[in-house]
């Protein structure tokens, strides 16, 4: 119903699948019939999401974004003749980009993995009103997609000073954390969403819980060694 809608995950999804190139469309900008205005979110996303086909070595140009009313049937027949066409001479997804499919494939499943992470940490651009196109270019620079990439943070629990209070496990949106009454809790990182709850929630007296930008995360304690031996 609305383009605010069309995720970011699920544009990426569709190049995974095997789409050559995709097409938002939305209502004009400004003309939104309710006070969400969700094309202009529609708008960011895309912008952002050209910046990361970019940062993966595929061209930009594969994705493209329309704003037009449900009335102008020949407006959107000519857009699409002329994407379509476009996408035609830039051939099969990553093959005049000269990346191999299973290269293509890691590629696009990192990002897609990163994306409720870029989402919160692009949160207040995401929802930026742009007044004219030649803010575009300027909402995402291309460093600042690198510097996104090299400083990715992760969550990390101290099995030093991990309480067993469970109070993160229950806050964890997303069910990463492992634990239970008397045992170390631990972080699963490929489950892990990089909400920054546990941190913020693990009270101070334990502060257990570590963040790290950029570097590796130390491994999980093995299970059986998760007994939590009070001092
Ligand atoms: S950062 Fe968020 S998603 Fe990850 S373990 Fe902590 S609470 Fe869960
Ligand atoms: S909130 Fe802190 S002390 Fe409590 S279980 Fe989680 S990491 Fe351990």
């Amino acid at each position: 119903m609305c383009s605010g809608r069309v995720d970011l995950e699920f544009v990426l999804r569709a190049f995974l699948n095997g789409m050559d190139g995709v097409f938002v469309g939305g209502c004009r900008l400004g003309e939104c019939n309710y006070v969400t205005h969700g094309n202009y979110y529609a708008l960011n996303m895309v912008l952002l999401c050209k910046r990361l086909l970019e940062h993966i070595g595929l061209n930009p140009d594969r994705l493209r974004i329309e704003f037009m009313s449900s009335a102008e049937g020949i407006l959107f027949a000519r857009v699409m003749n002329e994407f379509s066409r476009q996408v035609r001479e830039l051939g099969p997804l990553g093959e005049s980009e000269g990346i191999d499919r299973q290269e293509l494939r890691s590629r696009l499943t990192e990002v897609i993995s990163l994306v409720p992470y870029i989402k919160i940490v692009k949160n207040e651009k995401l929802a930026s009103r742009l007044e004219s196109p030649e803010e575009y270019d300027k909402l995402f620079s291309r460093e600042e997609i690198d510097r996104l990439f090299s400083e990715v943070v992760s969550y990390y629990i101290d099995p030093e000073k991990c309480q067993a209070c469970m109070i993160c496990a229950r806050r964890c949106p997303v069910e990463a954390i492992t634990g239970a009454k008397n045992q170390i809790h631990v972080i699963d990182q490929e489950t892990c969403i990089k909400c920054g709850t546990c941190y913020e929630v693990c009270p101070p007296k334990f502060n257990a819980v570590t963040k790290i930008v950029g570097g590796p995360v130390p491994l999980p304690l093995p299970e059986e060694e998760r007994v939590l031996v009070r001092g």
